[in-house]
């Protein structure tokens, strides 16, 4: 079936049916925008004056729709809607092994308190990874977990990990004008691995965070010696960071009250905020990298008895 378009006064709305047109499109017009749910452009448009003459509407192609189990782990086509990803990683959780779903629970953890369900129902995990949101709530998770995205163009595809080189700048990405993003995948955990995320801010439902966080442990198996550690942050920065510095400095450590207190000074030192920085609240947030780290701490120390 053709393809849809509309042309307005001031923007050309246009709706491929198939990935290749929209690849296509997407090379013919690198400054087009490309919407799925709309949660983002339509407040850029309606509150920030943002003008988009062309407007690339994917929302209905299969592939980007598409949810495949993989050996690694289960990948979501971009345009897939967070209630969509919440209800498949609901399923997963009840029926595989306890210990590959720590990624998925963080996750649904961060999903209970995104938006409301109206918002859920029509925005895209896509469109949260392709804002760049230094406050995005499911960026920290994407990152803490080390997911894999697949980026395309008319060309072909190349698959990156989304690591602290993702982001850019403020609400930038690696992506390159041309480029799409195709799909993410979200990893399964393996037997000593244990993953939380966290978010605070003003009120509880609905609300933005001030700051949020996700992290990810690897424990030699059998001891309580950390092989690998992955501290991701959201608020601290122009864009979602890991706090490397920190992390580095914990591996090969037992995870016990010494290791609290490095965390602690180590985290202290490295998610630092200018004073003048936009959002304020410049004490508060730095207390919460602690205090979120001290409860990972203690949730990890009870799944280790
Ligand atoms: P859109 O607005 O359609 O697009 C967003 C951006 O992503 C655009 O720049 C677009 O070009 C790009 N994009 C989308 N898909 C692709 C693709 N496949 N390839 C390349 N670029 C792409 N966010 C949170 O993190 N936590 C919250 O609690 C939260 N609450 C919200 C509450 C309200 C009331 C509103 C309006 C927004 C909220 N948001 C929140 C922000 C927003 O809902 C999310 O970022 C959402 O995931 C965006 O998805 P979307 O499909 O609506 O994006």
């Amino acid at each position: 079936s053709a393809s849809l378009r509309f042309h307005g006064e001031r923007a050309v709305w246009l709706q491929p049916n198939s990935l290749d047109e929209f690849l296509r499109l997407k090379s013919e017009h690198p400054d087009a925008r490309v919407v799925v749910g709309n949660t983002e452009v339509g407040i850029e448009v309606k509150f920030k004056n943002m003008v988009y003459p062309v407007i690339l509407a994917p929302a209905f192609i299969p592939e980007l729709n598409k949810v495949t189990q993989t050996e690694d782990g289960i990948v979501f086509g971009a345009a897939c809607t967070l209630s969509h990803m919440g209800a498949v990683l609901k399923q997963a959780v009840q029926t595989l092994p306890p210990h590959q779903t720590e990624v998925f629970l963080a996750v649904l953890e961060q999903l209970r308190w995104f938006a409301g369900l109206q918002i859920r129902n029509v925005a895209a995990v896509g469109g949260n990874i392709m804002t760049a949101s230094p406050i995005s709530d499911l960026n920290p998770v994407f990152m803490a977990a080390g997911c894999k995205l697949t980026l395309m163009d008319k060309d072909g595809s190349r698959v990156v990990h989304m690591d602290d080189g993702f982001f850019t700048g403020y609400r930038k990405t690696i992506l390159r004008p041309q480029e799409i993003l195709l799909s993410i995948e979200l990893p399964y955990s393996k037997k000593s691995q244990f993953v939380s995320a966290f978010k605070q801010s003003p009120r509880r439902e609905d609300d933005i965070s001030i700051v949020t966080a996700a992290m990810n442990v690897t424990f030699t198996p059998g001891t309580d010696v950390v092989e690998d550690l992955k501290l991701s942050y959201g608020g601290m920065a122009a864009t979602t960071v890991l706090a490397k510095k920190t992390a580095n400095r914990l591996l090969k450590k037992r995870w016990g009250e010494e290791l609290l207190q490095d965390a602690c000074s180590l985290l202290a030192q490295e998610m630092i905020l200018d004073p003048s920085v936009p959002g304020g609240m410049v004490t508060y947030r730095r207390t919460l990298t602690l205090s979120l780290f001290y409860k990972f701490y203690l949730t990890v120390l009870q799944k280790l008895r």
